[in-house]
This record gives structure tokens, sequence and C-alpha cells, in this order.
């Protein structure tokens, strides 16, 4: 097959530490996985540059009022949507994500703004009267939120490079904090875009800084400096224990891995059941922290799922990203297909059978149709990040809720079934944050609440809105009444 390279003007990006653009001798390399061509160099920020980035944005206070937040998160929304075409591309170009994949996110980053500019708007503050007990008073006790005194830092992963950074970018900005933030080394272009468009939208440079550079060189300081009170992370579970360690004293977000099961019941519609299967196992070529990670099916139709879900697969287009027809581009790096090959075929040793793909061509990996996998096996025991769809084969509901619950990670999960007395014990007993019915699990507005439990986090949720909330404090005041 011969590979299309794409004509690339090389960008030489620059740190934004309150909008100043910053070079450093030493930069990192960022390349199209699909290629392997050099797209653009970043720099090495320095442990200097992470200070004085801290120091800038905790001796900046906000004060936008919401109106100004309103108008700064809509304008920088109108103008990320009318350069949408460039920053698909961009992510492409960093990710190897097809561009309809990132058409797509592109289009979500711009639903996080609307909802954060809205948010902005709404005052959540409460009033208690306190005539309540015998032993009341004439008072009433108000609420309000107020930003954090000091910097938040958020690190972000590489598989949404648009939409995990606006997801933290955007509700700071709703509650006037002050951010600096760390893309992934992996992906870090489209990051220093979204901050140019914010600058321009109108947003005051102090209120957000991007750093990029060795996460082993910088990391530390961001989670440790005495100047910041909150880290925001997603990624994966490893560094999100790191982090838990390091950042003491200091609120924490942690998104971490999943490893999402769909789960087809005996009265499910199989033809929907592999269409979501399919979907939600290859969209952004696997790479979702909601990904669908197992498939756990009931014994009576497993056998016409697989026969469905492998046609649903043959008709996935994988490819050359930047042909608009691609459904699925690469993974993100050689290492990840071949992490993808070597679990599968670590299965298909144990006695898995190979029902589709498992080929490799550098960083581009055929989406994979695995049946007679066993919950042991490490395709299934640990979050494999590419689209790989495992078929577990089950007899009862208890024995798929079992098996559900019988990883490390709670994140998300998905149920095929029309009966409500299998909807109410999947609610009840799945040990995860999410649980969608007849949906795959990464289904979610970016307002809702999102997030895990368990390996898959602390508990504390993401989207526009709770963000918000853990981006902020609570005040209470009291008056005469
Ligand atoms: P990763 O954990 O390797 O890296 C994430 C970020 O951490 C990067 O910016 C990296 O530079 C930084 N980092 C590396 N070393 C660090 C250190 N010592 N201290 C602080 N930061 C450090 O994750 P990844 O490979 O970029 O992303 C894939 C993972 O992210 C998967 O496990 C996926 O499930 C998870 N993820 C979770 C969610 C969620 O919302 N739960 C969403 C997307 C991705």
């Amino acid at each position: 097959m011969s590979m299309h390279l794409p004509q690339i003007e090389i960008r030489r990006e620059a740190l934004r530490i309150a909008g100043e653009r910053v070079q450093r001798p030493e930069t990192i390399e960022v390349t199209y996985p699909y290629t392997g061509q050099v797209i653009g160099t970043v720099p090495r920020a320095t442990l200097e540059d992470v200070r004085r980035a801290c120091r800038i944005a905790r001796g900046y206070r906000p004060a936008l009022t919401r109106h100004d937040r309103y108008r700064i998160l809509m304008r920088a929304g109108e103008l990320l949507a009318a350069r949408r075409d460039e920053v698909s591309r961009l992510i492409t170009l960093e990710s190897g994500l097809s561009l309809k994949d990132t058409l797509y996110e592109a289009g979500r980053a711009s639903d996080v703004l609307l909802f954060a500019a809205n948010q902005a708007l709404v005052d959540d503050g409460q009033v208690f009267s306190c005539d309540l007990t015998h032993h009341g008073k004439s008072r009433k006790v108000y609420t309000l939120r107020e930003p954090l005194q000091g910097v938040i830092t958020a690190i972000t992963p590489f598989n949404h490079p648009l939409n995990q950074v606006i997801h933290k970018v955007a509700p700071a900005v709703a509650t006037n904090n002050r951010m600096v933030l760390k893309p992934s080394e992996k992906t870090p272009l489209t990051a220093l875009l979204l901050a140019d468009v914010l600058y321009e939208a109108g947003l005051p440079p102090e209120m957000l800084s991007v750093l990029t550079g060795e996460p082993r060189e910088i990391a530390d300081e961001m989670l440790t400096h005495p100047d910041v009170d909150m880290v925001t992370f997603t990624g994966g579970v490893a560094i999100g224990k790191h982090i838990a360690a390091r950042a003491a004293y200091k609120r924490q977000v942690l998104e971490l891995g999943g490893n999402d099961p769909l789960i087809v019941m005996e009265d499910a519609d199989v033809e929907e059941a592999a269409m979501l299967a399919a979907s939600g196992s290859y969209k952004n070529s696997g790479q979702r922290c909601t990904a669908i990670k197992r498939m756990l099916v009931h014994e009576s139709l497993a056998d016409r799922f697989v026969e469905r879900l492998v046609a649903h697969t043959e008709a996935v287009r994988h490819g050359d990203p930047m042909d608009p027809a691609t459904d699925m581009g690469t993974v993100i790096d050689e290492a990840a297909a071949r992490y993808c090959e070597q679990v599968v075929g670590e299965a298909i040793a144990e006695g898995a059978r190979l029902r589709h793909g498992n080929v490799r061509r550098g960083a581009l990996y055929a989406p994979t149709v695995l049946d007679h996998v066993r919950p042991e096996m490490a395709v299934v025991r640990q979050e494999t990040f590419g689209p790989v769809s495992p078929v577990i084969r089950f007899k009862t509901i208890e024995e798929a809720i079992a098996l559900s619950n019988g990883t490390a990670y709670g994140l998300s999960s998905s149920v095929c079934t029309n009966r409500l007395d299998y909807i109410t014990r999947f609610v009840r007993e799945l040990a995860v944050g999410s649980v969608n019915i007849r949906e795959v699990p990464g289904y979610r507005l970016e307002l809702t609440p999102f997030g895990g439990i368990k390996d898959s986090g602390l508990g504390y949720k993401e989207g526009v809105l709770e963000a918000m909330k853990s981006f902020t404090h609570t005040k209470t005041y009291s008056l005469p009444w």
C-alpha cells in the first residue's frame, strides 16, 4: 500500500506564558503517526518557566463579570467553529485520528464552550432561613462560589488533544480561575492553538499559560509548587496514582483509565448491540477512556452477535487519516499498535479465536474481533487502548455483573436489554460511574457529570457543571433578616 504524504508546513511552536510566546533551545518533535513525518516542534519548558507561569497566575486576580466570561467563551466558540477544518486537520496530524473523528471532536469542543458560557451566567448561590429550629434567629445564610486562591494545574492525555483540554480550560474561565496547562507531549499543538483562540476572544492572558515539555523535567514542579492549589489530571492509572501521592494537600481531580463493558442480555436486539459494539470499540481508534473494551454477551445469542460484529468491523474503513472517507486512522504511535498486537497474540495463544483483524502496519492497527476470550486474559484484564473487540460469553445476570465488576476499573458501562428488572439491577449493582442502557458507555452531554470510581478515579466528576464546582469553593455569609 502506498502512503500519501501530506504537504506540511512544520510548526515551530512557543510556550504561552501568560500570553507571551517563549522559545527554548531544547525542543520536542511532534510527529504524524501515519507517516512518521515531523509536523512540528514544541519547546522543552524549564523549571523556571513553570515557576514563572505559576507566579504570574497566582499574582493575578481575575475580575471578569459573568457577562465578560460568557462573551469570551461564546466568542472562542465562534472562532473555533470558523476554524473547524484547520483544527480538525491539526488534531489528525498530531494524533493520527481520522478526519471524521477529529471533526466530531472539534464540534464537541464548541459544545463545551457553549455550556461553559451559559453556566457562567448562572448564579448557583443558595439561601437558608435561620428560623428553622426553636433556637433559630432572624437571619439568613447565603452561599456564593469563589475561584480558588491559588493556581490550577491541568495535565491532559493524548487521546482527545482538544476535548480533554477544553474540559479543563473552559470551566476554569467560567469560574474566573487561573490555570497552568501541560498538554501531552505527544499532542501539544492543538492546546497551543486553543490558548491563542481564547486570548483572541479576550481572555486576560494571565488566566491561562500553556507549558510543553518533558513530564519528567517539569511535571513534579506543577504538582508541588506552593502557588498551586489544585491539580486536575486526565490520563492513565499509574501516573494518576503518582500524582495522588505527590500533590499533597492540593485539591485533586483524577480522571483515569477505563475498562468499560458492553453487556448484551438474552433479550437484546442483536443488530443494535453489534452496531453499538463496533462504534463503541473503534471510534477514535479505540482510544477513549470510555471505549468498549470488553463485550460480555449472553451465550444464547453470542454466535449471532459475533457474526454481526464481524460484519460491522469489516465495514470500517481504516487507513489514511487524511482521507475524508476513512472511518478509523492510526493509534497514537507504533508502540501502542504493537501493544495491541501483543495482547491479542497472547490471547490467541491462550485459546481465544481471532475472527477479524490483528493486522498492523506501523501505527495502523486493524479493527480486531476476538471471540471466546476469558476474563483472566491480559487483553481484558487491563485496559487495551486500541480498536480491539474481545467477546466473553456468560450464562446468568449474576455472572455478567461479577465479570463487569471484576477488574480494577470502574468508569462507565453499556447494557443492551429492555427488561426493567435487569436494568434496575445493573444500575444498582455495577460498580461504575455511569450506566448507559442501549447506548455506548461514552455517551454523555458535555454538561452532564462524568467520571469513574475504583482505579478510574476518586469519584469527583468532570463535565462542565461538576468541573465548575470542583474549581470553586463555597463561601457563606449571613445577614440579619
Ligand atoms: P498518561 O497517563 O501516559 O499521560 C497523561 C499526562 O500525564 C500527559 O500529559 C503526560 O505528559 C503526563 N505525565 C507523564 N508523567 C507524569 C508525571 N510523572 N507527573 C505528572 N504528569 C505526568 O496517559 P496517556 O497515555 O496520555 O492517555 C491515555 C490514558 O488516559 C488511558 O489510560 C485513558 O483511559 C486515560 N483517559 C482517561 C479519561 C477519563 O476521563 N477518565 C479520559 C481520557 C483518557
